[in-house]
């Protein structure tokens, strides 16, 4: 199985270590044609303004969304998780986006770089032992919809962290800076 890692911009080769770790192979996608025979497909965190732009800039928004409604599964985390919702509360202007999940996000809902933080997440799909969620001036879902699966939340707030769709799944946290693999593991099976 190979996995692809949307390689413009962002923490892609921490993800690659990730599943280097679980023996899976993976492919950086920067081109349409990268996207040849995959399955599935993670967005990495980083800024979700330039990732978005430089989706646009090599052709990758379209074949993606197309992608999308056929049999991609695409895991986003963090700015991978914006690009994927459908609905951005504080979009930089009209930000381009994938816009593929039924979910309405905000933008940086934490606050600045400096109100980064760490929270333990239950994640009951994944058994007891709590997650380590790095949030890196992460967003917060306001809202899924009918058929998105919230998987995970913040003890402190409720704010929506983890969520799926069928084959969508996003994290506003950093899994691939945790050390904790069950995530991507999880990936795999979607
Ligand atoms: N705040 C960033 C954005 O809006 C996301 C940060 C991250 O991916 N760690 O794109």
């Amino acid at each position: 199985m190979t996995v692809g890692i949307l390689a413009l911009q962002g923490d892609f080769r921490e993800h690659a270590e990730a599943l280097q770790r679980l023996g899976v192979t993976s492919r950086l996608v920067r081109l349409p044609q990268h996207l040849e025979g995959l399955e599935r497909l993670i967005i990495p965190g980083g800024e979700s303004t330039t990732i978005g732009k430089l989706m646009v800039t090599y052709n990758l928004l379209e074949p993606l969304q197309q992608r999308a409604n056929e049999h991609l599964a695409i895991w986003g985390t963090c700015a991978g998780a914006i690009l994927m919702a459908r609905q951005i509360d504080n979009a930089y202007r009209d930000q381009p986006r994938l816009g593929i999940m039924d979910i309405r996000i905000r933008r940086n809902t934490f606050g600045r770089q400096i109100d980064s933080f760490e929270a333990h997440i239950d994640l009951p799909l994944l058994g007891a032992e709590p997650l380590k969620g790095v949030f890196i001036r992460a967003p917060g879902i306001e809202s899924a919809g009918p058929n998105v699966e919230v998987l995970g939340r913040l003890s402190s707030d409720g704010t929506i962290v983890a969520a799926r769709q069928q084959r969508l799944l996003v994290t506003t946290f950093h899994p691939e800076l945790a050390g904790d693999d069950r995530l991507h593991r999880y990936f795999l099976t979607l």
